[in-house]
């Protein structure tokens, strides 16, 4: 009775009718809000939770030469992305969220969000987070810059190797601290993984949630580079 395009053109609408009648039930009994400023919001038209007007204040970076200048003054790289401007408001809510709001989803659709404005690196790179230290990983139930990995991997069909760097320092905030000292501060708060790295050598892109000084990510890179991996880049979700 039915021919082939019919069957698959009810089983679509049928699957999208599903969708939206689902959504608009959930919708019905947990009203969807904004985490930043609590306004109303349907489940489409959101960047990982946050109205458009909010993302508006976010300052978002746009893919090309400006945010990869301001990128490379702070690490100088051949490849970069960044999500947005850390400014106070909006875009500092949304980045504490991601470390200290307990939610491990959020920074990880905030990396698929990123993912999407974004061109692929090239596909025989490896993601590798910025380590936290696994007393922290405990208290927090997740590494942020791991979550914000795998959001990216998920669009961008890479892989993630979250244990190709070890954080062996606990404790060492560097919040306030000016450049050098964060440089010093950092010596030897980063280690290498051997046992994982020696099977895998492709090139590296380093992932972290903020970028201020860069330190950081040098350092970082300074640790796979003396072992003779190759960084190619870096990703971050907002620049301070
Ligand atoms: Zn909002």
């Amino acid at each position: 009775m039915f021919s082939n395009v019919d069957v698959y053109f009810l089983a679509f609408l049928m699957k999208n009718l599903c969708n939206y009648l689902g959504h608009a039930l959930l919708e019905g009994f947990v009203p969807h809000t904004c985490m930043s400023c609590g306004v109303p919001i349907t489940y489409y038209g959101h960047v990982a939770g946050s109205c458009s007007f909010c993302v508006m204040n976010w300052g978002v970076f746009e893919p090309g030469i400006v945010s990869s200048t301001l990128f490379k003054e702070r690490m100088n790289c051949i490849w970069s992305a960044v999500g947005f401007r850390l400014e106070d408001g909006c875009a500092r809510t949304i980045v504490h969220k991601c470390k200290y709001g307990g939610d491990p989803m959020l920074v990880k659709k905030l990396g698929n969000w990123i993912a999407e404005r974004w061109d692929a690196p090239p596909d025989n790179v490896v993601l590798v987070p910025v380590p936290i230290h696994p007393k922290r990983k405990l208290l927090r139930g997740f590494n942020q810059a791991e979550r914000f990995a795998a959001g990216l991997s998920e669009v961008w069909g890479v892989g993630v190797d979250s244990a190709g760097l070890v954080r062996i320092k606990h404790g060492t905030s560097l919040t306030g601290s000016n450049r050098q000292d964060r440089s010093h501060a950092l010596k030897k708060t980063y280690g290498f993984n051997k046992r994982i790295n020696k099977s895998n050598m492709a090139p590296v892109i380093l992932v972290d949630d903020v970028l201020t000084t860069g330190a950081t990510l040098r350092e970082c890179r300074e640790i796979l580079e003396l072992r003779g991996r190759f960084v190619l880049g870096a990703v971050v979700l907002a620049l301070a």
